[in-house]
């Protein structure tokens, strides 16, 4: 092998004990492939904890300087692996975002990488060196500090998984593989060898906190493969990969994460241009009557109202929590069985169904609640 790349999530690295451990990880795959080069994520709850200190500073801090705050903590974890790995005798260097040539756009917290300038990753390399390039983050035009959005390391790694033409690339974390369901959730969940883009994305997309959506997309893209593991076993794994038709439930995901917003007598074109402009994913944007209504992740609720309050004072916004279940599978809606026995289910255990969305890969139905145990029975009586 040439070129691998290693991606260690905050879990693993969280301490010393860890990132040991995650050193002797790296280095036995040094000894398997001529270059590697490792990307890692802030260690344990930094990044949460450092979005609460700025918070206590300013409810709704300038983006620019979040993003120079957040990117630190990925600074911390690549400079600390280093000195470890250097101390056990393997050559290492840390390398930030911009020292690693990844150019992104200028949307401050979920910048899109647009270029690699892989140089001096290359000349490390060429020098023997294992290089530890911190994830989540890039330099702009305006040579301004950028991340990714949370979870972004994933996709730093996919993306020089890319620009370096890499043979693989890695994701560990504290779990070994991608589930068929939250696993701390439904306990009789199975891993899965593999998985699809397109059923990943909507995994992703459904609100489980498994991979960053963007790395999958670039997966699909750039067809490269992508293997999920554990830093800390050496079994298991799932592989992400390319379209092996099927069409069997993989993954089912209940997404509590969502908060439906409805404003009465205001402009479609004002309110949906606001909030674009300014970044909120804004998810079923409708009108009925004189009512507008959308939904969008609880945590940008903060910033969705207070912008709402400065540029339309008099709206009145009223918030309704709701659920979303995604029923993921390829080629699952091709006939009507899965839809209708998911159906059946629900109306058996009288859950109030406001809404049911069909993508290609995936059943997605909007409720009011629905609890875990009605999760698990869908899981028993959907996937084999
Ligand atoms: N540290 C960042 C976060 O917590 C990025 C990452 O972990 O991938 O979101
Ligand atoms: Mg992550």
């Amino acid at each position: 092998m040439n070129t691998v790349i290693l991606k260690f999530g905050g879990t693993s690295v969280a301490d010393n004990i860890k990132l040991n451990v995650v050193a002797k990880k790296i280095i036995s795959l040094k000894n398997k492939a001529k270059n590697v080069v490792v990307v890692v994520s802030a260690q344990g709850k930094t990044t949460n904890q450092l979005i609460k200190e700025a918070q206590e500073l300013s409810a709704i801090p300038e983006e620019r300087e979040m993003d120079m705050l957040l990117s630190t903590g990925e600074q911390i974890t690549a400079s600390k692996l280093s000195i470890l790995l250097n101390r056990k005798g393997y050559p290492a260097v840390s390398l930030t975002g911009w020292q690693a040539g990844i150019k992104t756009n200028s949307i401050h917290t979920s910048a899109k990488i647009e270029q690699i300038y892989t140089k001096r990753i290359e000349q490390e390399l060429e020098k023997g060196n294992i290089v530890v390039v911190t994830g989540f983050q890039g330099l702009n035009e305006e040579q301004d500090i950028t991340t990714l959005g949370r979870g972004g390391s994933d996709t730093t790694a996919v993306a020089l998984q890319v620009a370096l033409k890499a043979d693989k690339c890695y994701i560990f974390s504290d779990v070994d593989g991608i589930y068929s369901a939250d696993p701390n959730m439904i306990t009789m969940a199975k891993r899965l060898d593999e998985i699809s883009f397109d059923e990943m994305q909507e995994v992703a997309d459904s609100g489980a906190k498994v991979l960053h959506d963007r790395c999958i997309q670039m997966g699909k893209k750039f067809d490269c493969d992508i293997i999920a593991k554990s830093t800390f076993s050496d079994e298991g794994g799932t592989k992400i990969c390319q379209q092996i038709e099927s069409s069997e439930v993989k993954s089912i995901v209940k997404n509590e994460n969502l908060i439906a917003i409805e404003i009465e007598n205001q402009q479609f074109y004002d309110i949906y241009q606001c909030l674009l402009e300014n970044n909120i994913l804004v998810e079923a944007f409708q009108k009925r009557e004189k009512v507008i209504e959308f939904r969008i992740k609880k945590s940008e609720y903060n910033k969705v109202i207070e912008l709402l309050d400065s540029n339309y004072p008099t709206c009145q916004v009223k918030q309704k929590d709701l659920m979303k279940l995604s029923v993921v599978g390829y080629g699952i809606i091709q006939d009507n069985q899965v839809l209708n026995q998911v159906i059946k289910i629900l109306k058996k255990y009288k859950i109030e169904i406001l809404e049911v969305n069909l993508t290609l890969a995936k059943i997605e139905i909007l409720v009011k609640e629905i609890n875990n145990e009605i999760v698990k029975i869908l899981h028993e009586q959907l996937i084999k």
